[in-house]
């Protein structure tokens, strides 16, 4: 008994990982020949269909891999609503150059202005750009590298976390750190240290970062680090869900974009501006 050459070609397209190919080789055929279109052609549109669909599938794949709790993009994201964020900067990085440099981004602001919707907008056109991506927040992160350190494989987790090309740590300042938290999550800002980009996003300004680290000697090396090639975002102003003081007046204050070594933003927590000192 002889099997089809459908059924062989399906079984060698798929050990061959060409999908597409099989799904519409012969659709397309039928559609070259209406056509009058030759062999080669047919053969370079089956191809080409196949790498259009690889990368929508790679690109699904990076997505799903970042650990996004929401997929969001600045898309749906209101600008008018935070006056205070450089929407030119923000675009800007949003063409991921800066991951490529290596260069890292604090987000800084009150709860509710958009902080984390920034950042997964920026992680997921990193993801569409080809860079590989993780999100997840300070305190997942600990309790992962805690968790990591106990059942002795540390040095992998943090393997892992070093191929992330952007690595999001969302939500840092809600939780104080125990020491060895602390310590953990120092380690890996360090270990990306001009080897990845870091997007770290906060409720809190720099100085009370103390507080989170428990030690000012950490604290003070963290920033030295996670500072040294970084983009700040602000996000000053009123949780985005309470509308109806989006009026608020609101003063001068273009992003500022920090690339000396060990400058430390101030943050005035009257007026919630950050201004370089
Ligand atoms: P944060 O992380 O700063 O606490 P979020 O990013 O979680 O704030 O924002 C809270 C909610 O409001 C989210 O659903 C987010 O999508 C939405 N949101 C915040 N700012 C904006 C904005 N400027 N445009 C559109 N949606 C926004
Ligand atoms: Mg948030």
């Amino acid at each position: 008994m002889s099997v089809s050459p459908q059924v062989l070609l399906q079984h060698h397209l798929k050990q061959l990982r060409l999908p597409t190919f099989y799904k519409e080789y012969d659709k397309l055929a039928k559609q070259c020949a209406a056509e009058g279109v030759d062999h080669p052609r047919y053969l370079l549109r089956l191809a080409e269909l196949e790498l259009l669909d690889r990368e929508r599938r790679t690109t699904e794949r990076r997505i799903h891999n970042a650990r996004f709790p929401a997929v969001k993009s600045f898309e749906t994201f209101d600008f008018t609503a935070i006056p205070s964020l450089n929407k030119m900067l923000v675009m800007e990085m949003a063409r991921c150059e800066f991951i490529s440099r290596r260069e890292n981004v604090i987000a800084l602001g009150n709860s509710g202005t958009g902080k984390t919707h920034a950042a997964l907008a920026l992680g997921l056109s990193a993801c569409q750009r080809g860079h590989a991506v993780g999100f997840i927040t300070a305190a997942q992160l600990v309790h992962q590298l805690m968790e990591a350190r106990d059942e002795k494989r540390l040095i992998r987790f943090q393997t892992q976390l070093g191929n992330y090309k952007l690595l999001i740590v969302d939500e840092l300042g809600y939780v104080p750190l125990s020491l060895t938290g602390a310590e953990l999550l120092f380690d890996v800002f360090s270990q990306r240290y001009e080897r990845g980009s870091t997007l770290v996003t906060s409720n809190l300004p720099f100085e009370e970062w103390t507080s989170v680290f428990g030690s000012e000697r950490l604290t003070g090396a963290l920033l030295d680090r996670l500072t040294h090639h970084v983009h700040i975002l602000e996000f000053n102003g009123d949780s985005y869900r309470l509308k109806q003081s989006k009026a608020r007046k609101r003063g001068k204050q273009p992003a500022s974009e920090q690339s000396a070594s060990g400058q430390i933003a101030n943050h005035d927590p009257e007026t919630g501006e950050i201004s370089d000192t």
